[in-house]
């Protein structure tokens, strides 16, 4: 529907989503290709009080960025938009400068600038082959010759997992289903004077927009009835397929048509003159994946875009500065195409994408957490045991207790904006590993080994820090070459040149690659192994940890020969066991 607003619920995405417009704003004179570009304003509806503390805890996370957004009264949502049936609108939040583009026009505007600045466009022309040489660099087979390319960028949109195949890759992405109806001319919307603010009744699930003298307003419908292609995932997308759009079933949608037409009064007597069904490209968590892929060399992505219009300008703008400078202008591991891995299976994605689409307009909490596609493979070996005990959270494909159950405790997950079920057994578990002693099972942990002859020169290499000593671990920060903080790690010499670095179960294959991309360059002659999926890990932390584990062995555990920073193989009721001594907590 070619909507573009200033809004995201993330802290970091906002930056993307302005650049975007503001991008947009200047194409037309840029390049003098009209954009069809419409700024009315967007207002998303609260109907309900928690979507009044939602929109509260978006305005506390909106501050600081210099877009404009309010937290707006009935009135004023009444004033902006005069054909809103007000009976159950609480409140608004109300970003000016949001609205609508032509995305066919916007397209052709990109082309003509960066054809105006240099870029070479050759379309139509299909990629038919990727073929990698051993210097890293690509043949690009096309019918028109083979390009020679330094690194290649899949944009292909839903043609992505295609192109990812040709490489044996499997993208996890999924074509979603989506519809908007157009309305034939409706006399009260042309009497107006000003065109309307774009509408996202949340609870209704849809948006709604002006459409020349009509309105337009498309659903999100809920996980049951929304639709997946997933013929392509198997079978790729059809050949030929192009513009063509897939066939309208407005039965899926009333009940949002219902929605709308109670909100929107006037749309009760409006004609549908179109009904648009498209597919959209979901990734798992309905962020894009953007940047170098890891596992090999010089293959980009910019793909799995669910809102590529508002994000295309932004996108393109951090990869070609990320391409340009060699490293990204800021941080935004949130769109990391190395998020995922070999869990991310086309049944998770598929479940994750049919939960994201009917999520699409559902109250977003702090900590929130979903539970499509859950388990996947990756449990760590406690999981049986504590699945029932606990409340799990999800952190890269892995389940983690996050907190355990006691006689009387409220169970499960029960966010709030206010108290959640969590908040007095969190309290209680932190009194008790602040007071006694506590075991958090940390085996989302990303893992690798690293030895081989240059393997100090590397970590001397990667690392802020000084390599750490035979026995010894530090926390250790790779750095970009301008000098920012790309990952943390905690780095441990076990014997001379063989190490082990632990990151956070989110950043796994994102320093994999970093790491493995400093070792084309370098020339390292090194062995890594991820061996993240085979070791587990369990923390036992406060002032008793030392106690609670000098029961489970002979060896001498006391602070003189255990130092804080030191690491060792030790066997724990007979397990063998590589221990660092470390705090994750504090103490
Ligand atoms: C009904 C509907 C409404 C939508 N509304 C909005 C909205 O309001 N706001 C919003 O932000 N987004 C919206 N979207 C989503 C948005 O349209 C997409 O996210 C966006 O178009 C994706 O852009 P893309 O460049 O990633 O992929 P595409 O636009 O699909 O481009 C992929 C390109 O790759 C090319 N290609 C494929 N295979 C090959 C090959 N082998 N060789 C060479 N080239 C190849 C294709 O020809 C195509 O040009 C909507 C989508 C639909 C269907």
């Amino acid at each position: 529907a070619g909507l573009t607003t200033y809004f995201h619920p993330g802290i970091n995405l906002k930056k993307i989503h302005a650049y975007s417009i503001k991008l947009y704003e200047r194409l037309e004179e840029e390049t003098g290709q009209p954009v069809g570009f419409h700024q009315p304003g967007s207002i998303r509806i609260a109907s309900t009080p928690t979507r009044v503390d939602e929109f509260k805890y978006q305005m506390t996370r909106a501050g600081w960025h210099p877009t404009e957004q309010y937290l707006i009264t009935p009135e004023k949502v009444q004033e902006l938009f005069p054909l809103l049936n007000m009976d159950k609108v609480l409140a608004g939040l109300y970003n000016p400068g949001d609205g609508h583009i032509d995305p066919y026009s916007l397209t052709m505007a990109l082309a003509a600038g960066a054809r105006k600045y240099g870029a070479q466009l050759n379309y139509p022309v299909q990629v038919t082959k990727l073929n990698s040489r051993s210097d890293g660099t690509w043949e690009v087979e096309t019918p028109l010759g083979t390009i020679q390319a330094k690194r290649i960028v899949n944009t292909a949109g839903f043609w992505a997992r295609d192109i990812g195949k040709m490489i044996g890759l499997q993208h996890p992405l999924i074509p979603v289903h989506h519809q908007y109806v157009v309305t034939s001319t409706i006399p009260e919307v042309k009497a107006l004077k000003t065109e309307l603010p774009v509408i996202r009744d949340l609870e209704g699930s849809y948006y709604l927009r002006q459409e020349r003298d009509g309105l337009l307003f498309g659903p999100y419908e809920s996980e049951e009835k929304m639709k997946l292609q997933e013929s392509w995932v198997t079978n790729g997308v059809p050949p030929g397929f192009g513009k063509e759009l897939f066939e309208s079933d407005l039965d899926r949608i009333m009940e949002h048509i219902e929605a709308a037409m109670e909100m929107v009064p006037v749309l009760r007597k409006a004609d549908i003159v179109n009904t648009i069904a498209g597919p959209i490209t979901y990734s798992s968590d309905i962020l894009p994946m953007v940047g170098p892929h890891q596992g090999v060399r010089n293959y980009w992505v910019a793909i799995g875009f669910g809102y590529g219009i508002i994000h295309a300008g932004g996108m393109g703008k951090y990869l070609s500065d990320w391409i340009l400078e060699g490293e990204p202008p800021f941080d935004l591991i949130e769109v990391d195409p190395n998020r995922y891995g070999k869990w991310t299976t086309t049944e998770y994605t598929a479940a994750k994408a049919r939960e994201s689409y009917g999520f699409n307009n559902i109250v977003g909490y702090p900590k929130e957490e979903r539970f499509a596609g859950r388990p996947t493979e990756r449990t760590s070996g406690l999981y049986d045991l504590l699945k029932s005990k606990c409340s799990m959270g999800f952190h890269a494909g892995w389940e983690q207790p996050h907190w355990f159950y006691k006689p009387g405790d409220e169970t499960g997950y029960k966010p709030s904006f206010r108290r959640t079920n969590w908040f007095d057994p969190v309290g209680r578990e932190y009194k008790q590993v602040m007071e006694k002693v506590g075991v958090i099972d940390l085996s989302p942990f990303g893992k690798f080994k690293v030895k081989g002859p240059d393997s100090v020169k590397l970590l001397d290499h990667l690392f802020a820090n000084v390599v750490p000593k035979v026995g010894s671990t530090n926390i250790s920060h790779m750095l970009t070459p301008r000098g920012k903080v790309y990952a943390e790690l905690t780095v441990s010499q076990l014997y001379p040149g063989e190490f082990m670095l632990v990151t956070g179960s989110g950043s796994e294959l994102h320093d994999l690659r970093w790491i493995e991309e400093q070792v084309t360059r370098g020339g390292y002659k090194v062995e890594i192994e991820n061996v993240t999926d085979e070791m587990g890990v369990l923390s036992v932390a406060g002032p008793y940890a030392r106690q609670v584990l000098q029961k489970l062995t002979n060896e001498d555990l006391s602070d003189s020969s255990f130092k804080f920073l030191q690491c060792r193989h030790l066997k724990l009721s007979n397990i063998a066991v590589t221990a660092i001594r470390i705090s994750y907590t504090g103490k």
